[in-house]
């Protein structure tokens, strides 16, 4: 149970104040935050529900995908192995029958709404559609999924009907489409991998960048018209959308995976402050608030978004192991080397798994003590492959005493006895980062361990690792 709720805490974290921050900025425009109704709860759990269920799915559908691009995410419960995928297909269903449950306490409209919202969620992550593969369909769908349907149901639960002000909603749908646009920098590594086609990969930087700046200038407008907020939240909110530029151009400019992550980041964090901004106004207003109150609520928000924004701005990322990972990880396993049978092998030994489903044939060609030939076949996941494709090359041409060696030296990086640094392993230093994920280190240690039982089978007793640590 405790476990349950872990999870749950672990998905909605990713998403849910922000459905909230819109669930509850819909029911504002529709005058409903006069005063609380406790309604507004079962709202809440219904949008958590709804999302909850979807983010199950999609991590069930992206695993490999995460694996490359989020390789040490500890909100990624089949990454991280805290989660089975039978746990997460579970999951998805009972959050989604939650929602329905939570969401009956707005009637037909609501439960409607939440309906839509699973539906979304099935169709982003499941064949036969699979949204979340469509370079086009992606975003806007999600976008929908994300500001329409906690909007509207905001709108329900306050129970007036639609006007002019609902072309908030439609704003903030553009500005989504922009932000989640951007969602492909962190995921190309393994869109590429896959065979994804998001648009940043199919029209460059430079386009990917210029689209959602021309997506937030658009909802920029139209959420000023929509809610024509006092004069000083007017300036309020540009002065957001020129800090939410300021991170694009950042982007653009971004020397590595790194920075580029961290002005993601930033601009997302402008964008909730910008929320929270806009939900605020229409309290106040609400409220029957004069200007002067309303401006200095707003000016309390923002100046806190802006003290985020400087320490942000100023924070420089720095490149580590981790990009060096991903590139490797990611070139092994599109690209895997010495991946065939080796039909005059000396001996060839085979081991699996079954935590991760990896299995790993290595075949060696010995003459004279050294490796002439090393070649591998197996299937699973892309650590697992990758690492075999970086040991082939690794041990090409050794000895078989020292290829044994450096299988030891690599075990004890894997287990963090050695820094990677000190350890002379050349070029798989690249997978030191799988050291910092328990769960992982079993997949990269695989392919070695398969090595190690052919040297047992020829035989050598040089080939004990125990008897050949290096000498120091
Ligand atoms: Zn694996």
């Amino acid at each position: 149970m405790l476990r349950a709720l872990r999870l749950v805490w672990l998905l909605m974290r990713r998403m849910a104040v922000r459905l909230w921050l819109l669930f509850f900025i819909g029911v504002a425009m529709h005058g409903g935050l006069r005063t609380w109704h406790w309604t507004y709860l079962a709202g809440m759990a219904a949008l958590a529900g709804c999302y909850v269920s979807g983010a199950s799915l999609n991590d069930i559908d992206d695993e490999a995908i995460d694996r490359i691009n989020l390789p040490d995410a500890t909100d990624r419960p089949l990454v991280s192995g805290e989660a089975t995928r039978s746990e997460m297909a579970a999951l998805a269903a009972i959050s989604a029958a939650v929602a329905l449950v939570a969401a009956a306490a707005f009637g037909p409209a609501g439960v409607g709404l939440i309906a839509i919202g699973l539906v979304i969620g099935v169709t982003y992550s499941t064949a036969p559609l699979r949204l979340a593969r469509r370079t086009f369909a992606a975003p806007a769908i999600l976008a929908a999924g994300y500001v329409l349907l906690s909007y509207g149901l905001g709108a329900v639960a306050a129970g007036r009907g639609f006007g002019r002000g609902d072309v908030a909603a439609a704003a903030l749908f553009l500005v989504y489409v922009g932000r989640i646009n951007l969602k492909d920098f962190r995921d190309r590594a393994g869109d590429a991998a896959y065979g994804r086609r998001p648009a940043l990969l199919r029209f460059g930087r430079s386009a990917t960048c210029v689209a959602s700046a021309v997506l937030l200038l658009m909802g920029d407008g139209l959420l000023v018209w929509a809610i024509h907020p006092a004069v000083v939240i007017i300036v309020l909110v540009q002065l957001y959308v020129v800090a939410v530029a300021i991170t694009l151009l950042r982007l653009f400019e971004a020397a590595n995976g790194r920075s580029e992550q961290a002005a993601i980041a930033l601009g997302a964090r402008m964008g909730d402050g910008l929320l929270l901004l806009i939900l605020a106004d229409l309290v106040m207003a609400g409220l029957g608030a004069s200007d002067g109150e309303t401006a200095l609520l707003g000016l309390a928000i923002a100046g806190g978004s802006a003290l985020t924004f400087v320490s942000g701005l100023n924070e420089q990322p720095e490149l580590v192991v981790e990009d060096l990972y991903k590139a490797a990880v990611l070139d092994h396993s599109r690209d895997p080397r010495n991946n065939h049978p080796l039909p005059n092998a000396s001996f060839s030994s085979s081991r699996s798994n079954p935590y991760c489903g990896d299995q790993v044939t290595v075949h060696v060609r010995i003459e004279d003590g050294a490796l002439e030939e090393v070649a591998f076949e197996g299937q699973g996941c892309s650590i697992s492959q990758a690492s075999a494709s970086m040991m082939t090359e690794a041990v090409d041409g050794l000895m078989v005493a020292d290829a044994a060696r450096l299988a030891e030296r690599f075990s004890r990086v894997m287990s963090g006895e050695m820094e990677p640094g000190e350890a002379h392993i050349g070029a798989l230093v690249a997978l030191g980062g799988v050291a910092k994920h328990p769960a992982r280190v079993k997949c990269a240690v695989l392919p070695w361990d398969v090595l190690r039982s052919t040297f047992t089978d020829a035989g050598s007793p040089s080939a004990d690792p125990v008897l050949n640590t290096d000498p120091r």
